[in-house]
């Protein structure tokens, strides 16, 4: 198998457009291309296979968790204004659309995709692989969490962070498109506020994506399972997400640990 990630020996990227303008256009592009609907249909029971924002799935995928994203967005940037409204609003718009008669049907419960589990369950067959859902970014984040609670266990906890940072260094700039889940934006906020984040950020952005895959075209190819309208899959969404907390000390991951 490939290399799945660029071999971190460039010099430092520094980002060339304010967060906050960043999760502008983010959350504007998001509404442009995957708005909110009049009707939405219930997940297809086998395969996500190319949904396109009207489909159900919970707060992993589809218009709940897209309402729940703006809901976030309202409390953490009241002043922002999207389209002409508020992030409240558009919260309201994503709740609106025709659900018919949502059930909870075996299997597919809460947060649970299999597809995703799968590849959880999978990951000791690829060593390679460094992302939230599964490598060293995730144990970050979830470190990062617990460390208040547990007081007597701090100093293995720092250093369990520190190897974390470092294997995210190294092999954590991800050739799939970049998204909270398995891609750039999920890695480089695992680290601290500062230059190595904003490494891992600024070869997010859309002009650095679309430079990068003019370069190599085989760089940042989705890897959503078609599913563009989820905070953690897609990149419009995940970008908003990344942006609204960039400058926070420990930036919460959206559906991890965001309350
Ligand atoms: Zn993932």
């Amino acid at each position: 198998m490939d290399q799945p990630f660029i071999p971190n020996t460039m010099p430092a990227q520094t980002l060339t457009a304010a967060p906050a303008d960043l999760l502008q256009s983010s959350l504007e592009e998001m509404l442009r291309t995957l708005p909110p609907k009049d009707k939405y249909k219930n997940a297809p029971d086998e395969d996500y296979g190319d949904v396109h924002g009207d489909v159900l799935g919970g707060l992993l995928l589809g218009p709940t968790g897209a309402a729940y994203l703006f809901l976030q967005m309202s409390a953490r940037h009241p002043e922002l204004q999207l389209l002409g409204h508020d992030a409240l609003y558009w919260a309201r718009k994503y709740m609106e659309g025709d659900r018919g008669m949502p059930a909870v049907e075996d299997g597919c419960c809460g947060l649970v995709a299999e597809k995703l589990a799968f590849e959880a369950a999978s990951a000791d067959s690829d060593p390679g692989r460094v992302q939230f859902c599964h490598g060293a970014p995730g144990f970050t984040h979830a470190l990062q969490s617990l460390r208040p609670y547990y007081p007597a266990l701090q100093d293995q906890i720092d250093r369990a962070i520190e190897k974390g940072y470092g294997i995210s260094w190294t092999n954590g700039l991800l050739k799939k498109e970049p998204n909270l889940c398995h891609g750039l934006f999920g890695n480089g906020l695992a680290f601290p506020k500062g230059p190595r984040r904003e490494h891992f950020l600024a070869l997010a952005t859309p002009d650095a994506v679309a430079n990068r895959k003019r370069q190599d075209p085989t760089l940042f190819k989705a890897h959503n399972y078609g599913i563009d309208l989820s905070v953690l899959l897609g990149y419009w969404p995940s970008a908003a997400w990344a942006w609204s907390v960039y400058e926070e000390d420990e930036p919460r991951i959206f559906l991890f640990n965001d309350i």
